[in-house]
């Protein structure tokens, strides 16, 4: 054999044990979790928790990213176009991965085909709060103050396509109403502008909200699920408080780039569903009003067939419901 050809041989197979040592340390580095979002929000708040069981299973630190701008897509683009070695994940949620690809029309991803799913993180139920001062003492009386002052009042949201716009667009087409609409980098911020009086209102994920209502900074008109959140017991539902159409829980979950290798990716679902069945982790998502889900609901498949069925049906809802 000749001295070229045994160097190419011992050359490819020092690459090639390069590449299976590779596969085998991950995680060698840190991890860097996109959040899309403002940090003090829903997203980056279950992103901490949720990251930091994770973190703890893989023997590495998930570095916590916060890429905000256009509702959540611009992080999430990010995600989409890392280099897939499950060094880079990204926190969505129904927004980014659902409704977000109704409202831009070149959206630079696509939220079913671009994705390895690894799992949910949370349901988040969506609660209706107000400054402290609003002049409603119920569900009711919201309604008809944000009807007779829709000219003068300002609703906070986190950017076009983000839960908190999307299900407040939803709200005012309920009440046929034309609020002005104030967009955030995330719910973090808004939700500090609306304890300071600044706007008016907000439809938000619980997680954000639960220790401000309970603390009197907001207030709470009504949770917009069937049943009452035990975080928040003295909050009325939506159907109690006398507006039954108005359901919607959104979740948070995360994701890897397209092509992140197999045996990465069985890593980060096996982490994501040690974190969420994990007795502590749960409590924490849970004293926030997160509906957490089982090692069944926190799987792939679950969550592909909720980005599946969840990009439908806000991609219709939004066309029947934003004024074009
Ligand atoms: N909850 C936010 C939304 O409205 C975003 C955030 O997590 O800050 O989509």
């Amino acid at each position: 054999m000749s001295f070229t050809r045994r160097l190419l041989m011992a050359g490819s197979a020092l690459l090639l044990g390069i590449a299976s040592a590779t596969a085998q340390a991950f995680p060698n580095k840190p991890i860097t979790m996109i959040v899309p979002f403002a940090a003090g929000g829903p997203t980056d708040i279950i992103a901490r928790i949720v990251g930091e069981h994770m973190s703890r299973t893989l023997g590495q630190t998930i570095v916590i990213e916060n890429v905000a701008g256009a509702g959540g897509t611009t992080g999430i683009t990010r995600a989409a176009k890392a280099t897939p070695d499950g060094y880079t994940i990204a926190m969505g949620h129904m927004g980014t991965h659902g409704a977000a690809a109704g409202l831009y029309p070149n959206l630079a991803y696509n939220p079913q085909t671009d994705f390895e799913p690894i799992g949910l993180a949370a349901g988040t139920p969506i609660v209706i709060v107000a400054r402290k001062d609003f002049p409603a003492n119920n569900l009711q009386e919201f309604i008809k103050h944000v009807q007779a002052n829709q000219k003068t009042l300002n609703a906070a949201h986190a950017g076009v396509g983000s839960v908190s716009h999307i299900t407040c667009v939803l709200l005012h087409s309920m009440l046929k109403v034309d609020v002005n609409e104030i967009p955030y980098r995330g719910t973090g911020p808004a939700i500090n502008d609306l304890v300071a009086g600044k706007v008016d209102y907000v439809c938000d994920q619980i997680v954000s909200v639960s220790e401000q209502v309970k603390g009197g900074t907001i207030k709470a008109y009504g949770i917009a699920t069937p049943a009452r959140s035990p975080s928040l017991p003295d909050v009325p539902t939506t159907t109690e408080g006398g507006l039954p159409e108005f359901q919607v829980s959104a979740w948070n979950a995360v994701f890897a780039p397209k092509g992140t290798p197999p045996d990465v990716l069985a890593k980060l679902r096996d982490a994501l569903v040690k974190a969420v069945t994990d007795p502590g982790t749960r409590k924490k998502l849970e004293d926030l009003g997160g509906v957490v889900p089982d090692a069944r609901g926190a799987s792939p498949e679950a969550l592909a067939e909720l980005v599946r069925s969840e990009n439908t049906r806000w991609v219709a809802l939004l066309k029947e419901r934003v004024k074009q």
